[in-house]
């Protein structure tokens, strides 16, 4: 009898690429009777809730942890990207002794790697598995990644020198300034990482990407035109997180939804900058002053301030070790009527979830817009870094399910302008229009997700062209 597929997942070890990979591992396992393990790089031990977050998964999806890279030979200064990207590269030998042990007694199908992750592509083609990336972002995004070979090859400048907007397939125009941080500077080592990761997303055999058509359709319909050596691309989203990630000593889940439980229907505003995102600490002051005059009830998750980068906790965000010591004096105690103030991490899809919360103030980060949508709360876009303010334009200017809290000329967003957009959401005639499409957006989600919807049938597709092992041989354009 032939052993059961089997999937190899190679992910990154920030929450944000780990949880839409565990979900979409979850969906083949449970709907289509396939196993999977994932391959996790690492620079040092996981965190005690990436660790309980792993250790809670189903028992048909296994981990394990490859031995911690060096990185003493990295500068301090080192980007995000440059990091995950190299953990990936400097694992390659420990992926490939991983998957050719794994290979003796199961019957891999097929290895899934996410965006930085291309070098283990090489693995796959060693030992003839077909090769899938699978995309935590927007589908516009995704675009934008094909496109950027063609881009680099065109423009000489920096894309923000660029003049006007720059035209990406399928997708709202963007200007050079919004592109994410690792594309302002082509001569850090980060835009190199990503140039060779995205020239190397055509040796797939296929992409998933995490997003669907009633969301994405124009860049969806570019990106699923069919052009030599294009991977075909398999939008299979919504997919959001469905267990919780708790955070150190798991106090949070608990303590956040009993709170909401006494506050009235649709009241909470949430705010939350993703898994790493970190305010300056004069930006986190002004964040305070405005929540507290505008007098709306809220969930605030904080982090210790950062005054160099946005996302300074992004591989190790969620402890609930420290102290508020950095939030204004005495500003717990003057808003404890209205509000809970949580550190670190909190419940996030739970609390969308919760009757009481009606608004989301987010860095819009792809996993945290896809769950707002899904759960039908409008939004306040206040990007950081990576790929967020493209994905605020698209919220803010493409869908309008979003008010934008707008910078000063400091490059900070002051108090005045925190009441004037938490104030609007909540009772202005914007705010009203804005709850209006973000259910239409939420029925959308739910249809696509649906029995008969586009993302169900093409993860039905996918999963076929996964059991019959389908192998596309354009590999001589790569090696
Ligand atoms: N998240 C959470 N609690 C927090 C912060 C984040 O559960 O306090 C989850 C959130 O629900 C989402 C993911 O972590 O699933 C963050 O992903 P996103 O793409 O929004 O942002 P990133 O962290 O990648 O910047």
């Amino acid at each position: 009898m032939e052993k059961p597929a089997h999937i190899a997942i190679v992910p990154s070890p920030g929450m944000g690429h780990l949880i839409p990979l565990v979900e979409f591992a979850k969906k083949l396992t449970a709907q289509h009777n396939l196993y999977a393990t994932f391959i996790i790089p690492n620079e040092g031990p996981l965190s005690h809730s990436q660790s309980e977050f792993l250790d809670s998964l189903p028992n048909a999806i296994n981990y394990t942890l490859l031995p911690p890279v060096n990185f003493d030979d990295l500068p301090q200064y080192a980007k995000i990207e440059t990091r995950i990207s190299l953990m990936v590269t400097r694992s390659v030998t420990a992926i490939h002794a991983t998957i050719s042990s794994m290979m003796a007694d199961k019957n891999i199908v097929a290895l899934f790697v996410d965006l930085f992750g291309t070098d283990a592509f090489d693995v796959a083609v060693e030992l003839g598995v077909p090769r899938y990336l699978f995309f935590p972002a927007s589908a516009m995004t995704l675009s934008r990644c094909l496109h950027l070979p063609k881009l680099d090859q065109m423009v000489s400048c920096e894309y923000r020198d660029v003049p006007g907007p720059i035209q990406i397939p399928g997708c709202i125009p963007v200007h050079g300034k919004d592109l994410p941080d690792p594309l302002q500077d082509r001569s850090n080592d980060a835009y190199k990482s990503v140039l060779h990761n995205v020239k190397r997303y055509f040796m797939a055999d296929g992409i998933v990407v995490n997003s669907f058509k009633g969301l994405e359709s124009g860049a969806i319909e570019v990106l699923q035109q069919v052009e030599p050596d294009k991977p075909p691309v398999y939008p299979v989203g919504p997919l959001i997180q469905s267990g919780s990630v708790q955070s150190n000593k798991g106090v949070n889940e608990s303590s956040c939804l009993k709170w909401l439980d006494d506050q009235p229907s649709g009241s909470v505003l949430y705010i939350c900058f993703g898994s790493g995102g970190s305010l300056s600490s004069e930006q986190l002051t002004e964040l305070a002053m405005g929540l507290e005059m505008s007098e709306q009830r809220f969930i605030w998750v904080v982090r210790k301030p950062n005054d160099k980068v946005a996302d300074a906790t992004y591989l190790n965000s969620h402890g609930d070790e420290g102290t508020f010591d950095f939030l204004p004096k005495t500003f717990l105690e003057r808003t404890k009527n209205r509000g809970l103030v949580v550190l670190n991490w909190a419940p996030q899809a739970q609390i969308l979830s919760h009757s009481s919360s009606g608004g989301f103030l987010t860095h819009c980060g792809w996993n945290s817009i896809l769950e707002t949508i899904v759960l039908g709360v409008p939004i306040i876009a206040w990007p950081l870094y990576a790929e967020q303010k493209m994905n605020a334009l698209m919220l803010t200017e493409g869908l309008k399910v979003a008010m934008r809290a707008k910078l000063n000329e400091s490059g900070i967003v002051d108090h005045s302008e925190i009441v004037r957009v938490v104030n609007s959401l909540s009772k202005g005639d914007e705010g009203k229009a804005i709850r209006v499409r973000i259910k239409e957006l939420k029925e959308a989600a739910l249809s696509a997700l649906s029995k008969d919807g586009c993302s169900t049938k093409t993860l039905d597709q996918l999963v076929s062209k996964l059991k019959n092992k389908i192998y596309i041989d354009r590999l001589s354009n790569f090696l």
